[in-house]
């Protein structure tokens, strides 16, 4: 497998994919380790996990050099992945304990109930690339911190990466069967999860994700399924016009658009339309496109390549030839890499593609709303129910319409925001389960309920 700079398309480097044989080696292994790891006190798994904290630490910028070498990521943005799973770490370490603490629920006549946590065993991750140390650590900390062991599989387009974060995995402590990693694209994940394991959390596109669903049915597994979304922000009339246009841009441009929590689509009250697109048009073409190993850097290419272009390419014609305008944009860059000038398109309705099924990068469409309740019916318009955002100056206004709205998180005055201490989870189309929070710990034990009763 050839590891590509998209930011030149010259190759980085080629990996051996995982063959059948060796996905099958790395899940039996770790199904041996398995019960010796959730042997050992919790607190000697902490210490491991403790020390891999204090590697990302210590090695963070070649981490993110790393991570903006083969996705693309500018190397601020790459920095501030790589700052930002320090608390993810903090908060796993802090909370671990109470999840896995035994329960007692009810002593009487002789009778003790109480229910204890138990591993699952073995996980398998299959990840995505675009923040590829947070959507691994999300699964693979809490896993190994209540005692599973993980068989993880990055994506094929953050492979250097995802051996790092293996490396780094085994220097912490953890032993090298209880983190196993396999490597390759969409068959050795496929492979991957027709082994015997115990559970599958999977971060990708809702296509994959609906694969990999059909794949484990039959055998009932655990799943998670952290998938795609479409997600809206509505501006009401009362903001501050250019604050929300600069804060509403940057969540529809931040990593050129490729986070799952990326805004999608934006409705503004048409009582500060012209106004508000005026100072999102600004924003947008001050964004500097270029080299993601530049500073200044706030748009690098995209890490799909190929298939992204014409994603976004097919997006465009479509809304073009439905009636949309292009404000600014519209087009690949002309230069080497894989680069797409950040696109903001009007005149957009929802028959239109770019406002139901996921962009994924550098494009997003604006329409005018009349009402709330027109904006909150919009937002709801689609298959997806990831996040939603509203910017309004009053809390009320804003609560009211967001409870309206079918995601699993809610944004007043800021969105694209995920935060360790709140359940991460989609709804629809955008997945399954529940990673990050007390929740997403608890997504990777089952309880056992014990009914005592003394001789
Ligand atoms: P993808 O679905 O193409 O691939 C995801 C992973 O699945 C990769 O490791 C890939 O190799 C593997 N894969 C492909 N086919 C498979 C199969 N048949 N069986 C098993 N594994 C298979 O997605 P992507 O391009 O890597 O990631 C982008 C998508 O991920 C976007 O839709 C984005 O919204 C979503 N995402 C969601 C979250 C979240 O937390 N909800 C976070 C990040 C990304």
């Amino acid at each position: 497998m050839r590891v590509i700079n998209p930011a030149t398309g010259d190759v980085l480097r080629d990996v051996a994919e995982s063959g059948r044989p060796a996905i099958a080696a790395a899940c039996r292994s770790a199904r041996a380790a398995q019960p010796a790891w959730a042997a050992t006190p919790l607190a000697a798994r902490c210490k491991a996990i403790r020390r891999f904290r204090a590697l990302v630490v210590e090695r963070a910028e070649p981490l993110a050099r790393t991570l903006a070498l083969e996705v693309g990521k500018p190397i601020a943005q790459a920095r501030r992945e790589l700052a930002g799973v320090l608390p993810r770490v903090e908060f796993f370490l802090a909370e671990v304990g109470g999840v896995l603490a035994d329960e007692v629920v009810g002593a009487a006549d002789g009778l003790e109930e109480r229910i204890e946590r138990e591993p699952l065993g073995v996980v398998a991750n299959v990840s995505a690339w675009n923040y590829p140390w947070f959507v691994a650590a999300n699964v693979f900390l809490p896993a190994l911190l209540t005692g599973n062991a993980v068989v993880y599989k990055p994506s094929e387009f953050a492979t250097l990466t995802g051996l790092t974060i293996a490396e780094l995995v085994h220097e912490a402590g953890v032993p090298a069967d209880c983190f196993q990693t396999v490597v390759g694209g969409g068959d050795v994940g496929a492979m991957l999860v027709e082994e015997r394991v115990d559970a599958v959390c999977f971060t990708g596109s809702h296509a994959t994700g609906v694969k990999v669903a059909a794949a484990v049915a039959p055998r009932l597994l655990r799943l998670q399924l952290e998938l795609g979304g479409k997600d809206p922000v509505y501006v009401c009339d009362d903001v501050d016009v250019g604050a929300a246009a600069a804060a509403v841009a940057d969540g529809a441009f931040y990593n050129a658009g490729q986070s799952c929590c990326a805004v999608e689509r934006i409705y503004v009250h048409d009582r500060i339309w012209d106004r508000f697109v005026a100072a999102f048009v600004d924003t947008v073409r001050g964004y500097v496109i270029g080299d993601p190993f530049d500073e200044q850097t706030y748009i690098g290419p995209l890490a799909r390549r190929d298939a992204a272009l014409a994603h976004l390419d097919a997006q465009v014609a479509d809304a073009l030839g439905r009636g949309a305008r292009a404000l600014t944009g519209g087009r690949r860059v002309a230069r080497p890499g894989f680069f797409f000038a950040p696109t903001v398109l009007v005149d957009v309705d929802h028959t239109m593609a770019v406002m139901r099924e996921e962009t994924f990068g550098p494009l997003i469409g604006l329409a005018p709303v009349a009402s709330d309740d027109a904006a909150v019916a919009l937002m709801n318009d689609t298959a997806y129910g990831l996040t939603a955002a509203v910017y309004a100056n009053e809390r009320r206004r804003a609560e009211r319409l967001l409870a309206g709205v079918n995601a699993g998180s809610a944004y007043w005055n800021c969105c694209d925001r995920v935060s360790p201490r709140l359940p991460w989870t989609g709804r629809g189309d955008s997945g399954l389960g529940v990673t990050l929070s007390r929740d997403g710990i608890a997504a990777f034990v089952r309880p056992k309920a014990w009914h005592l009763r003394g001789a």
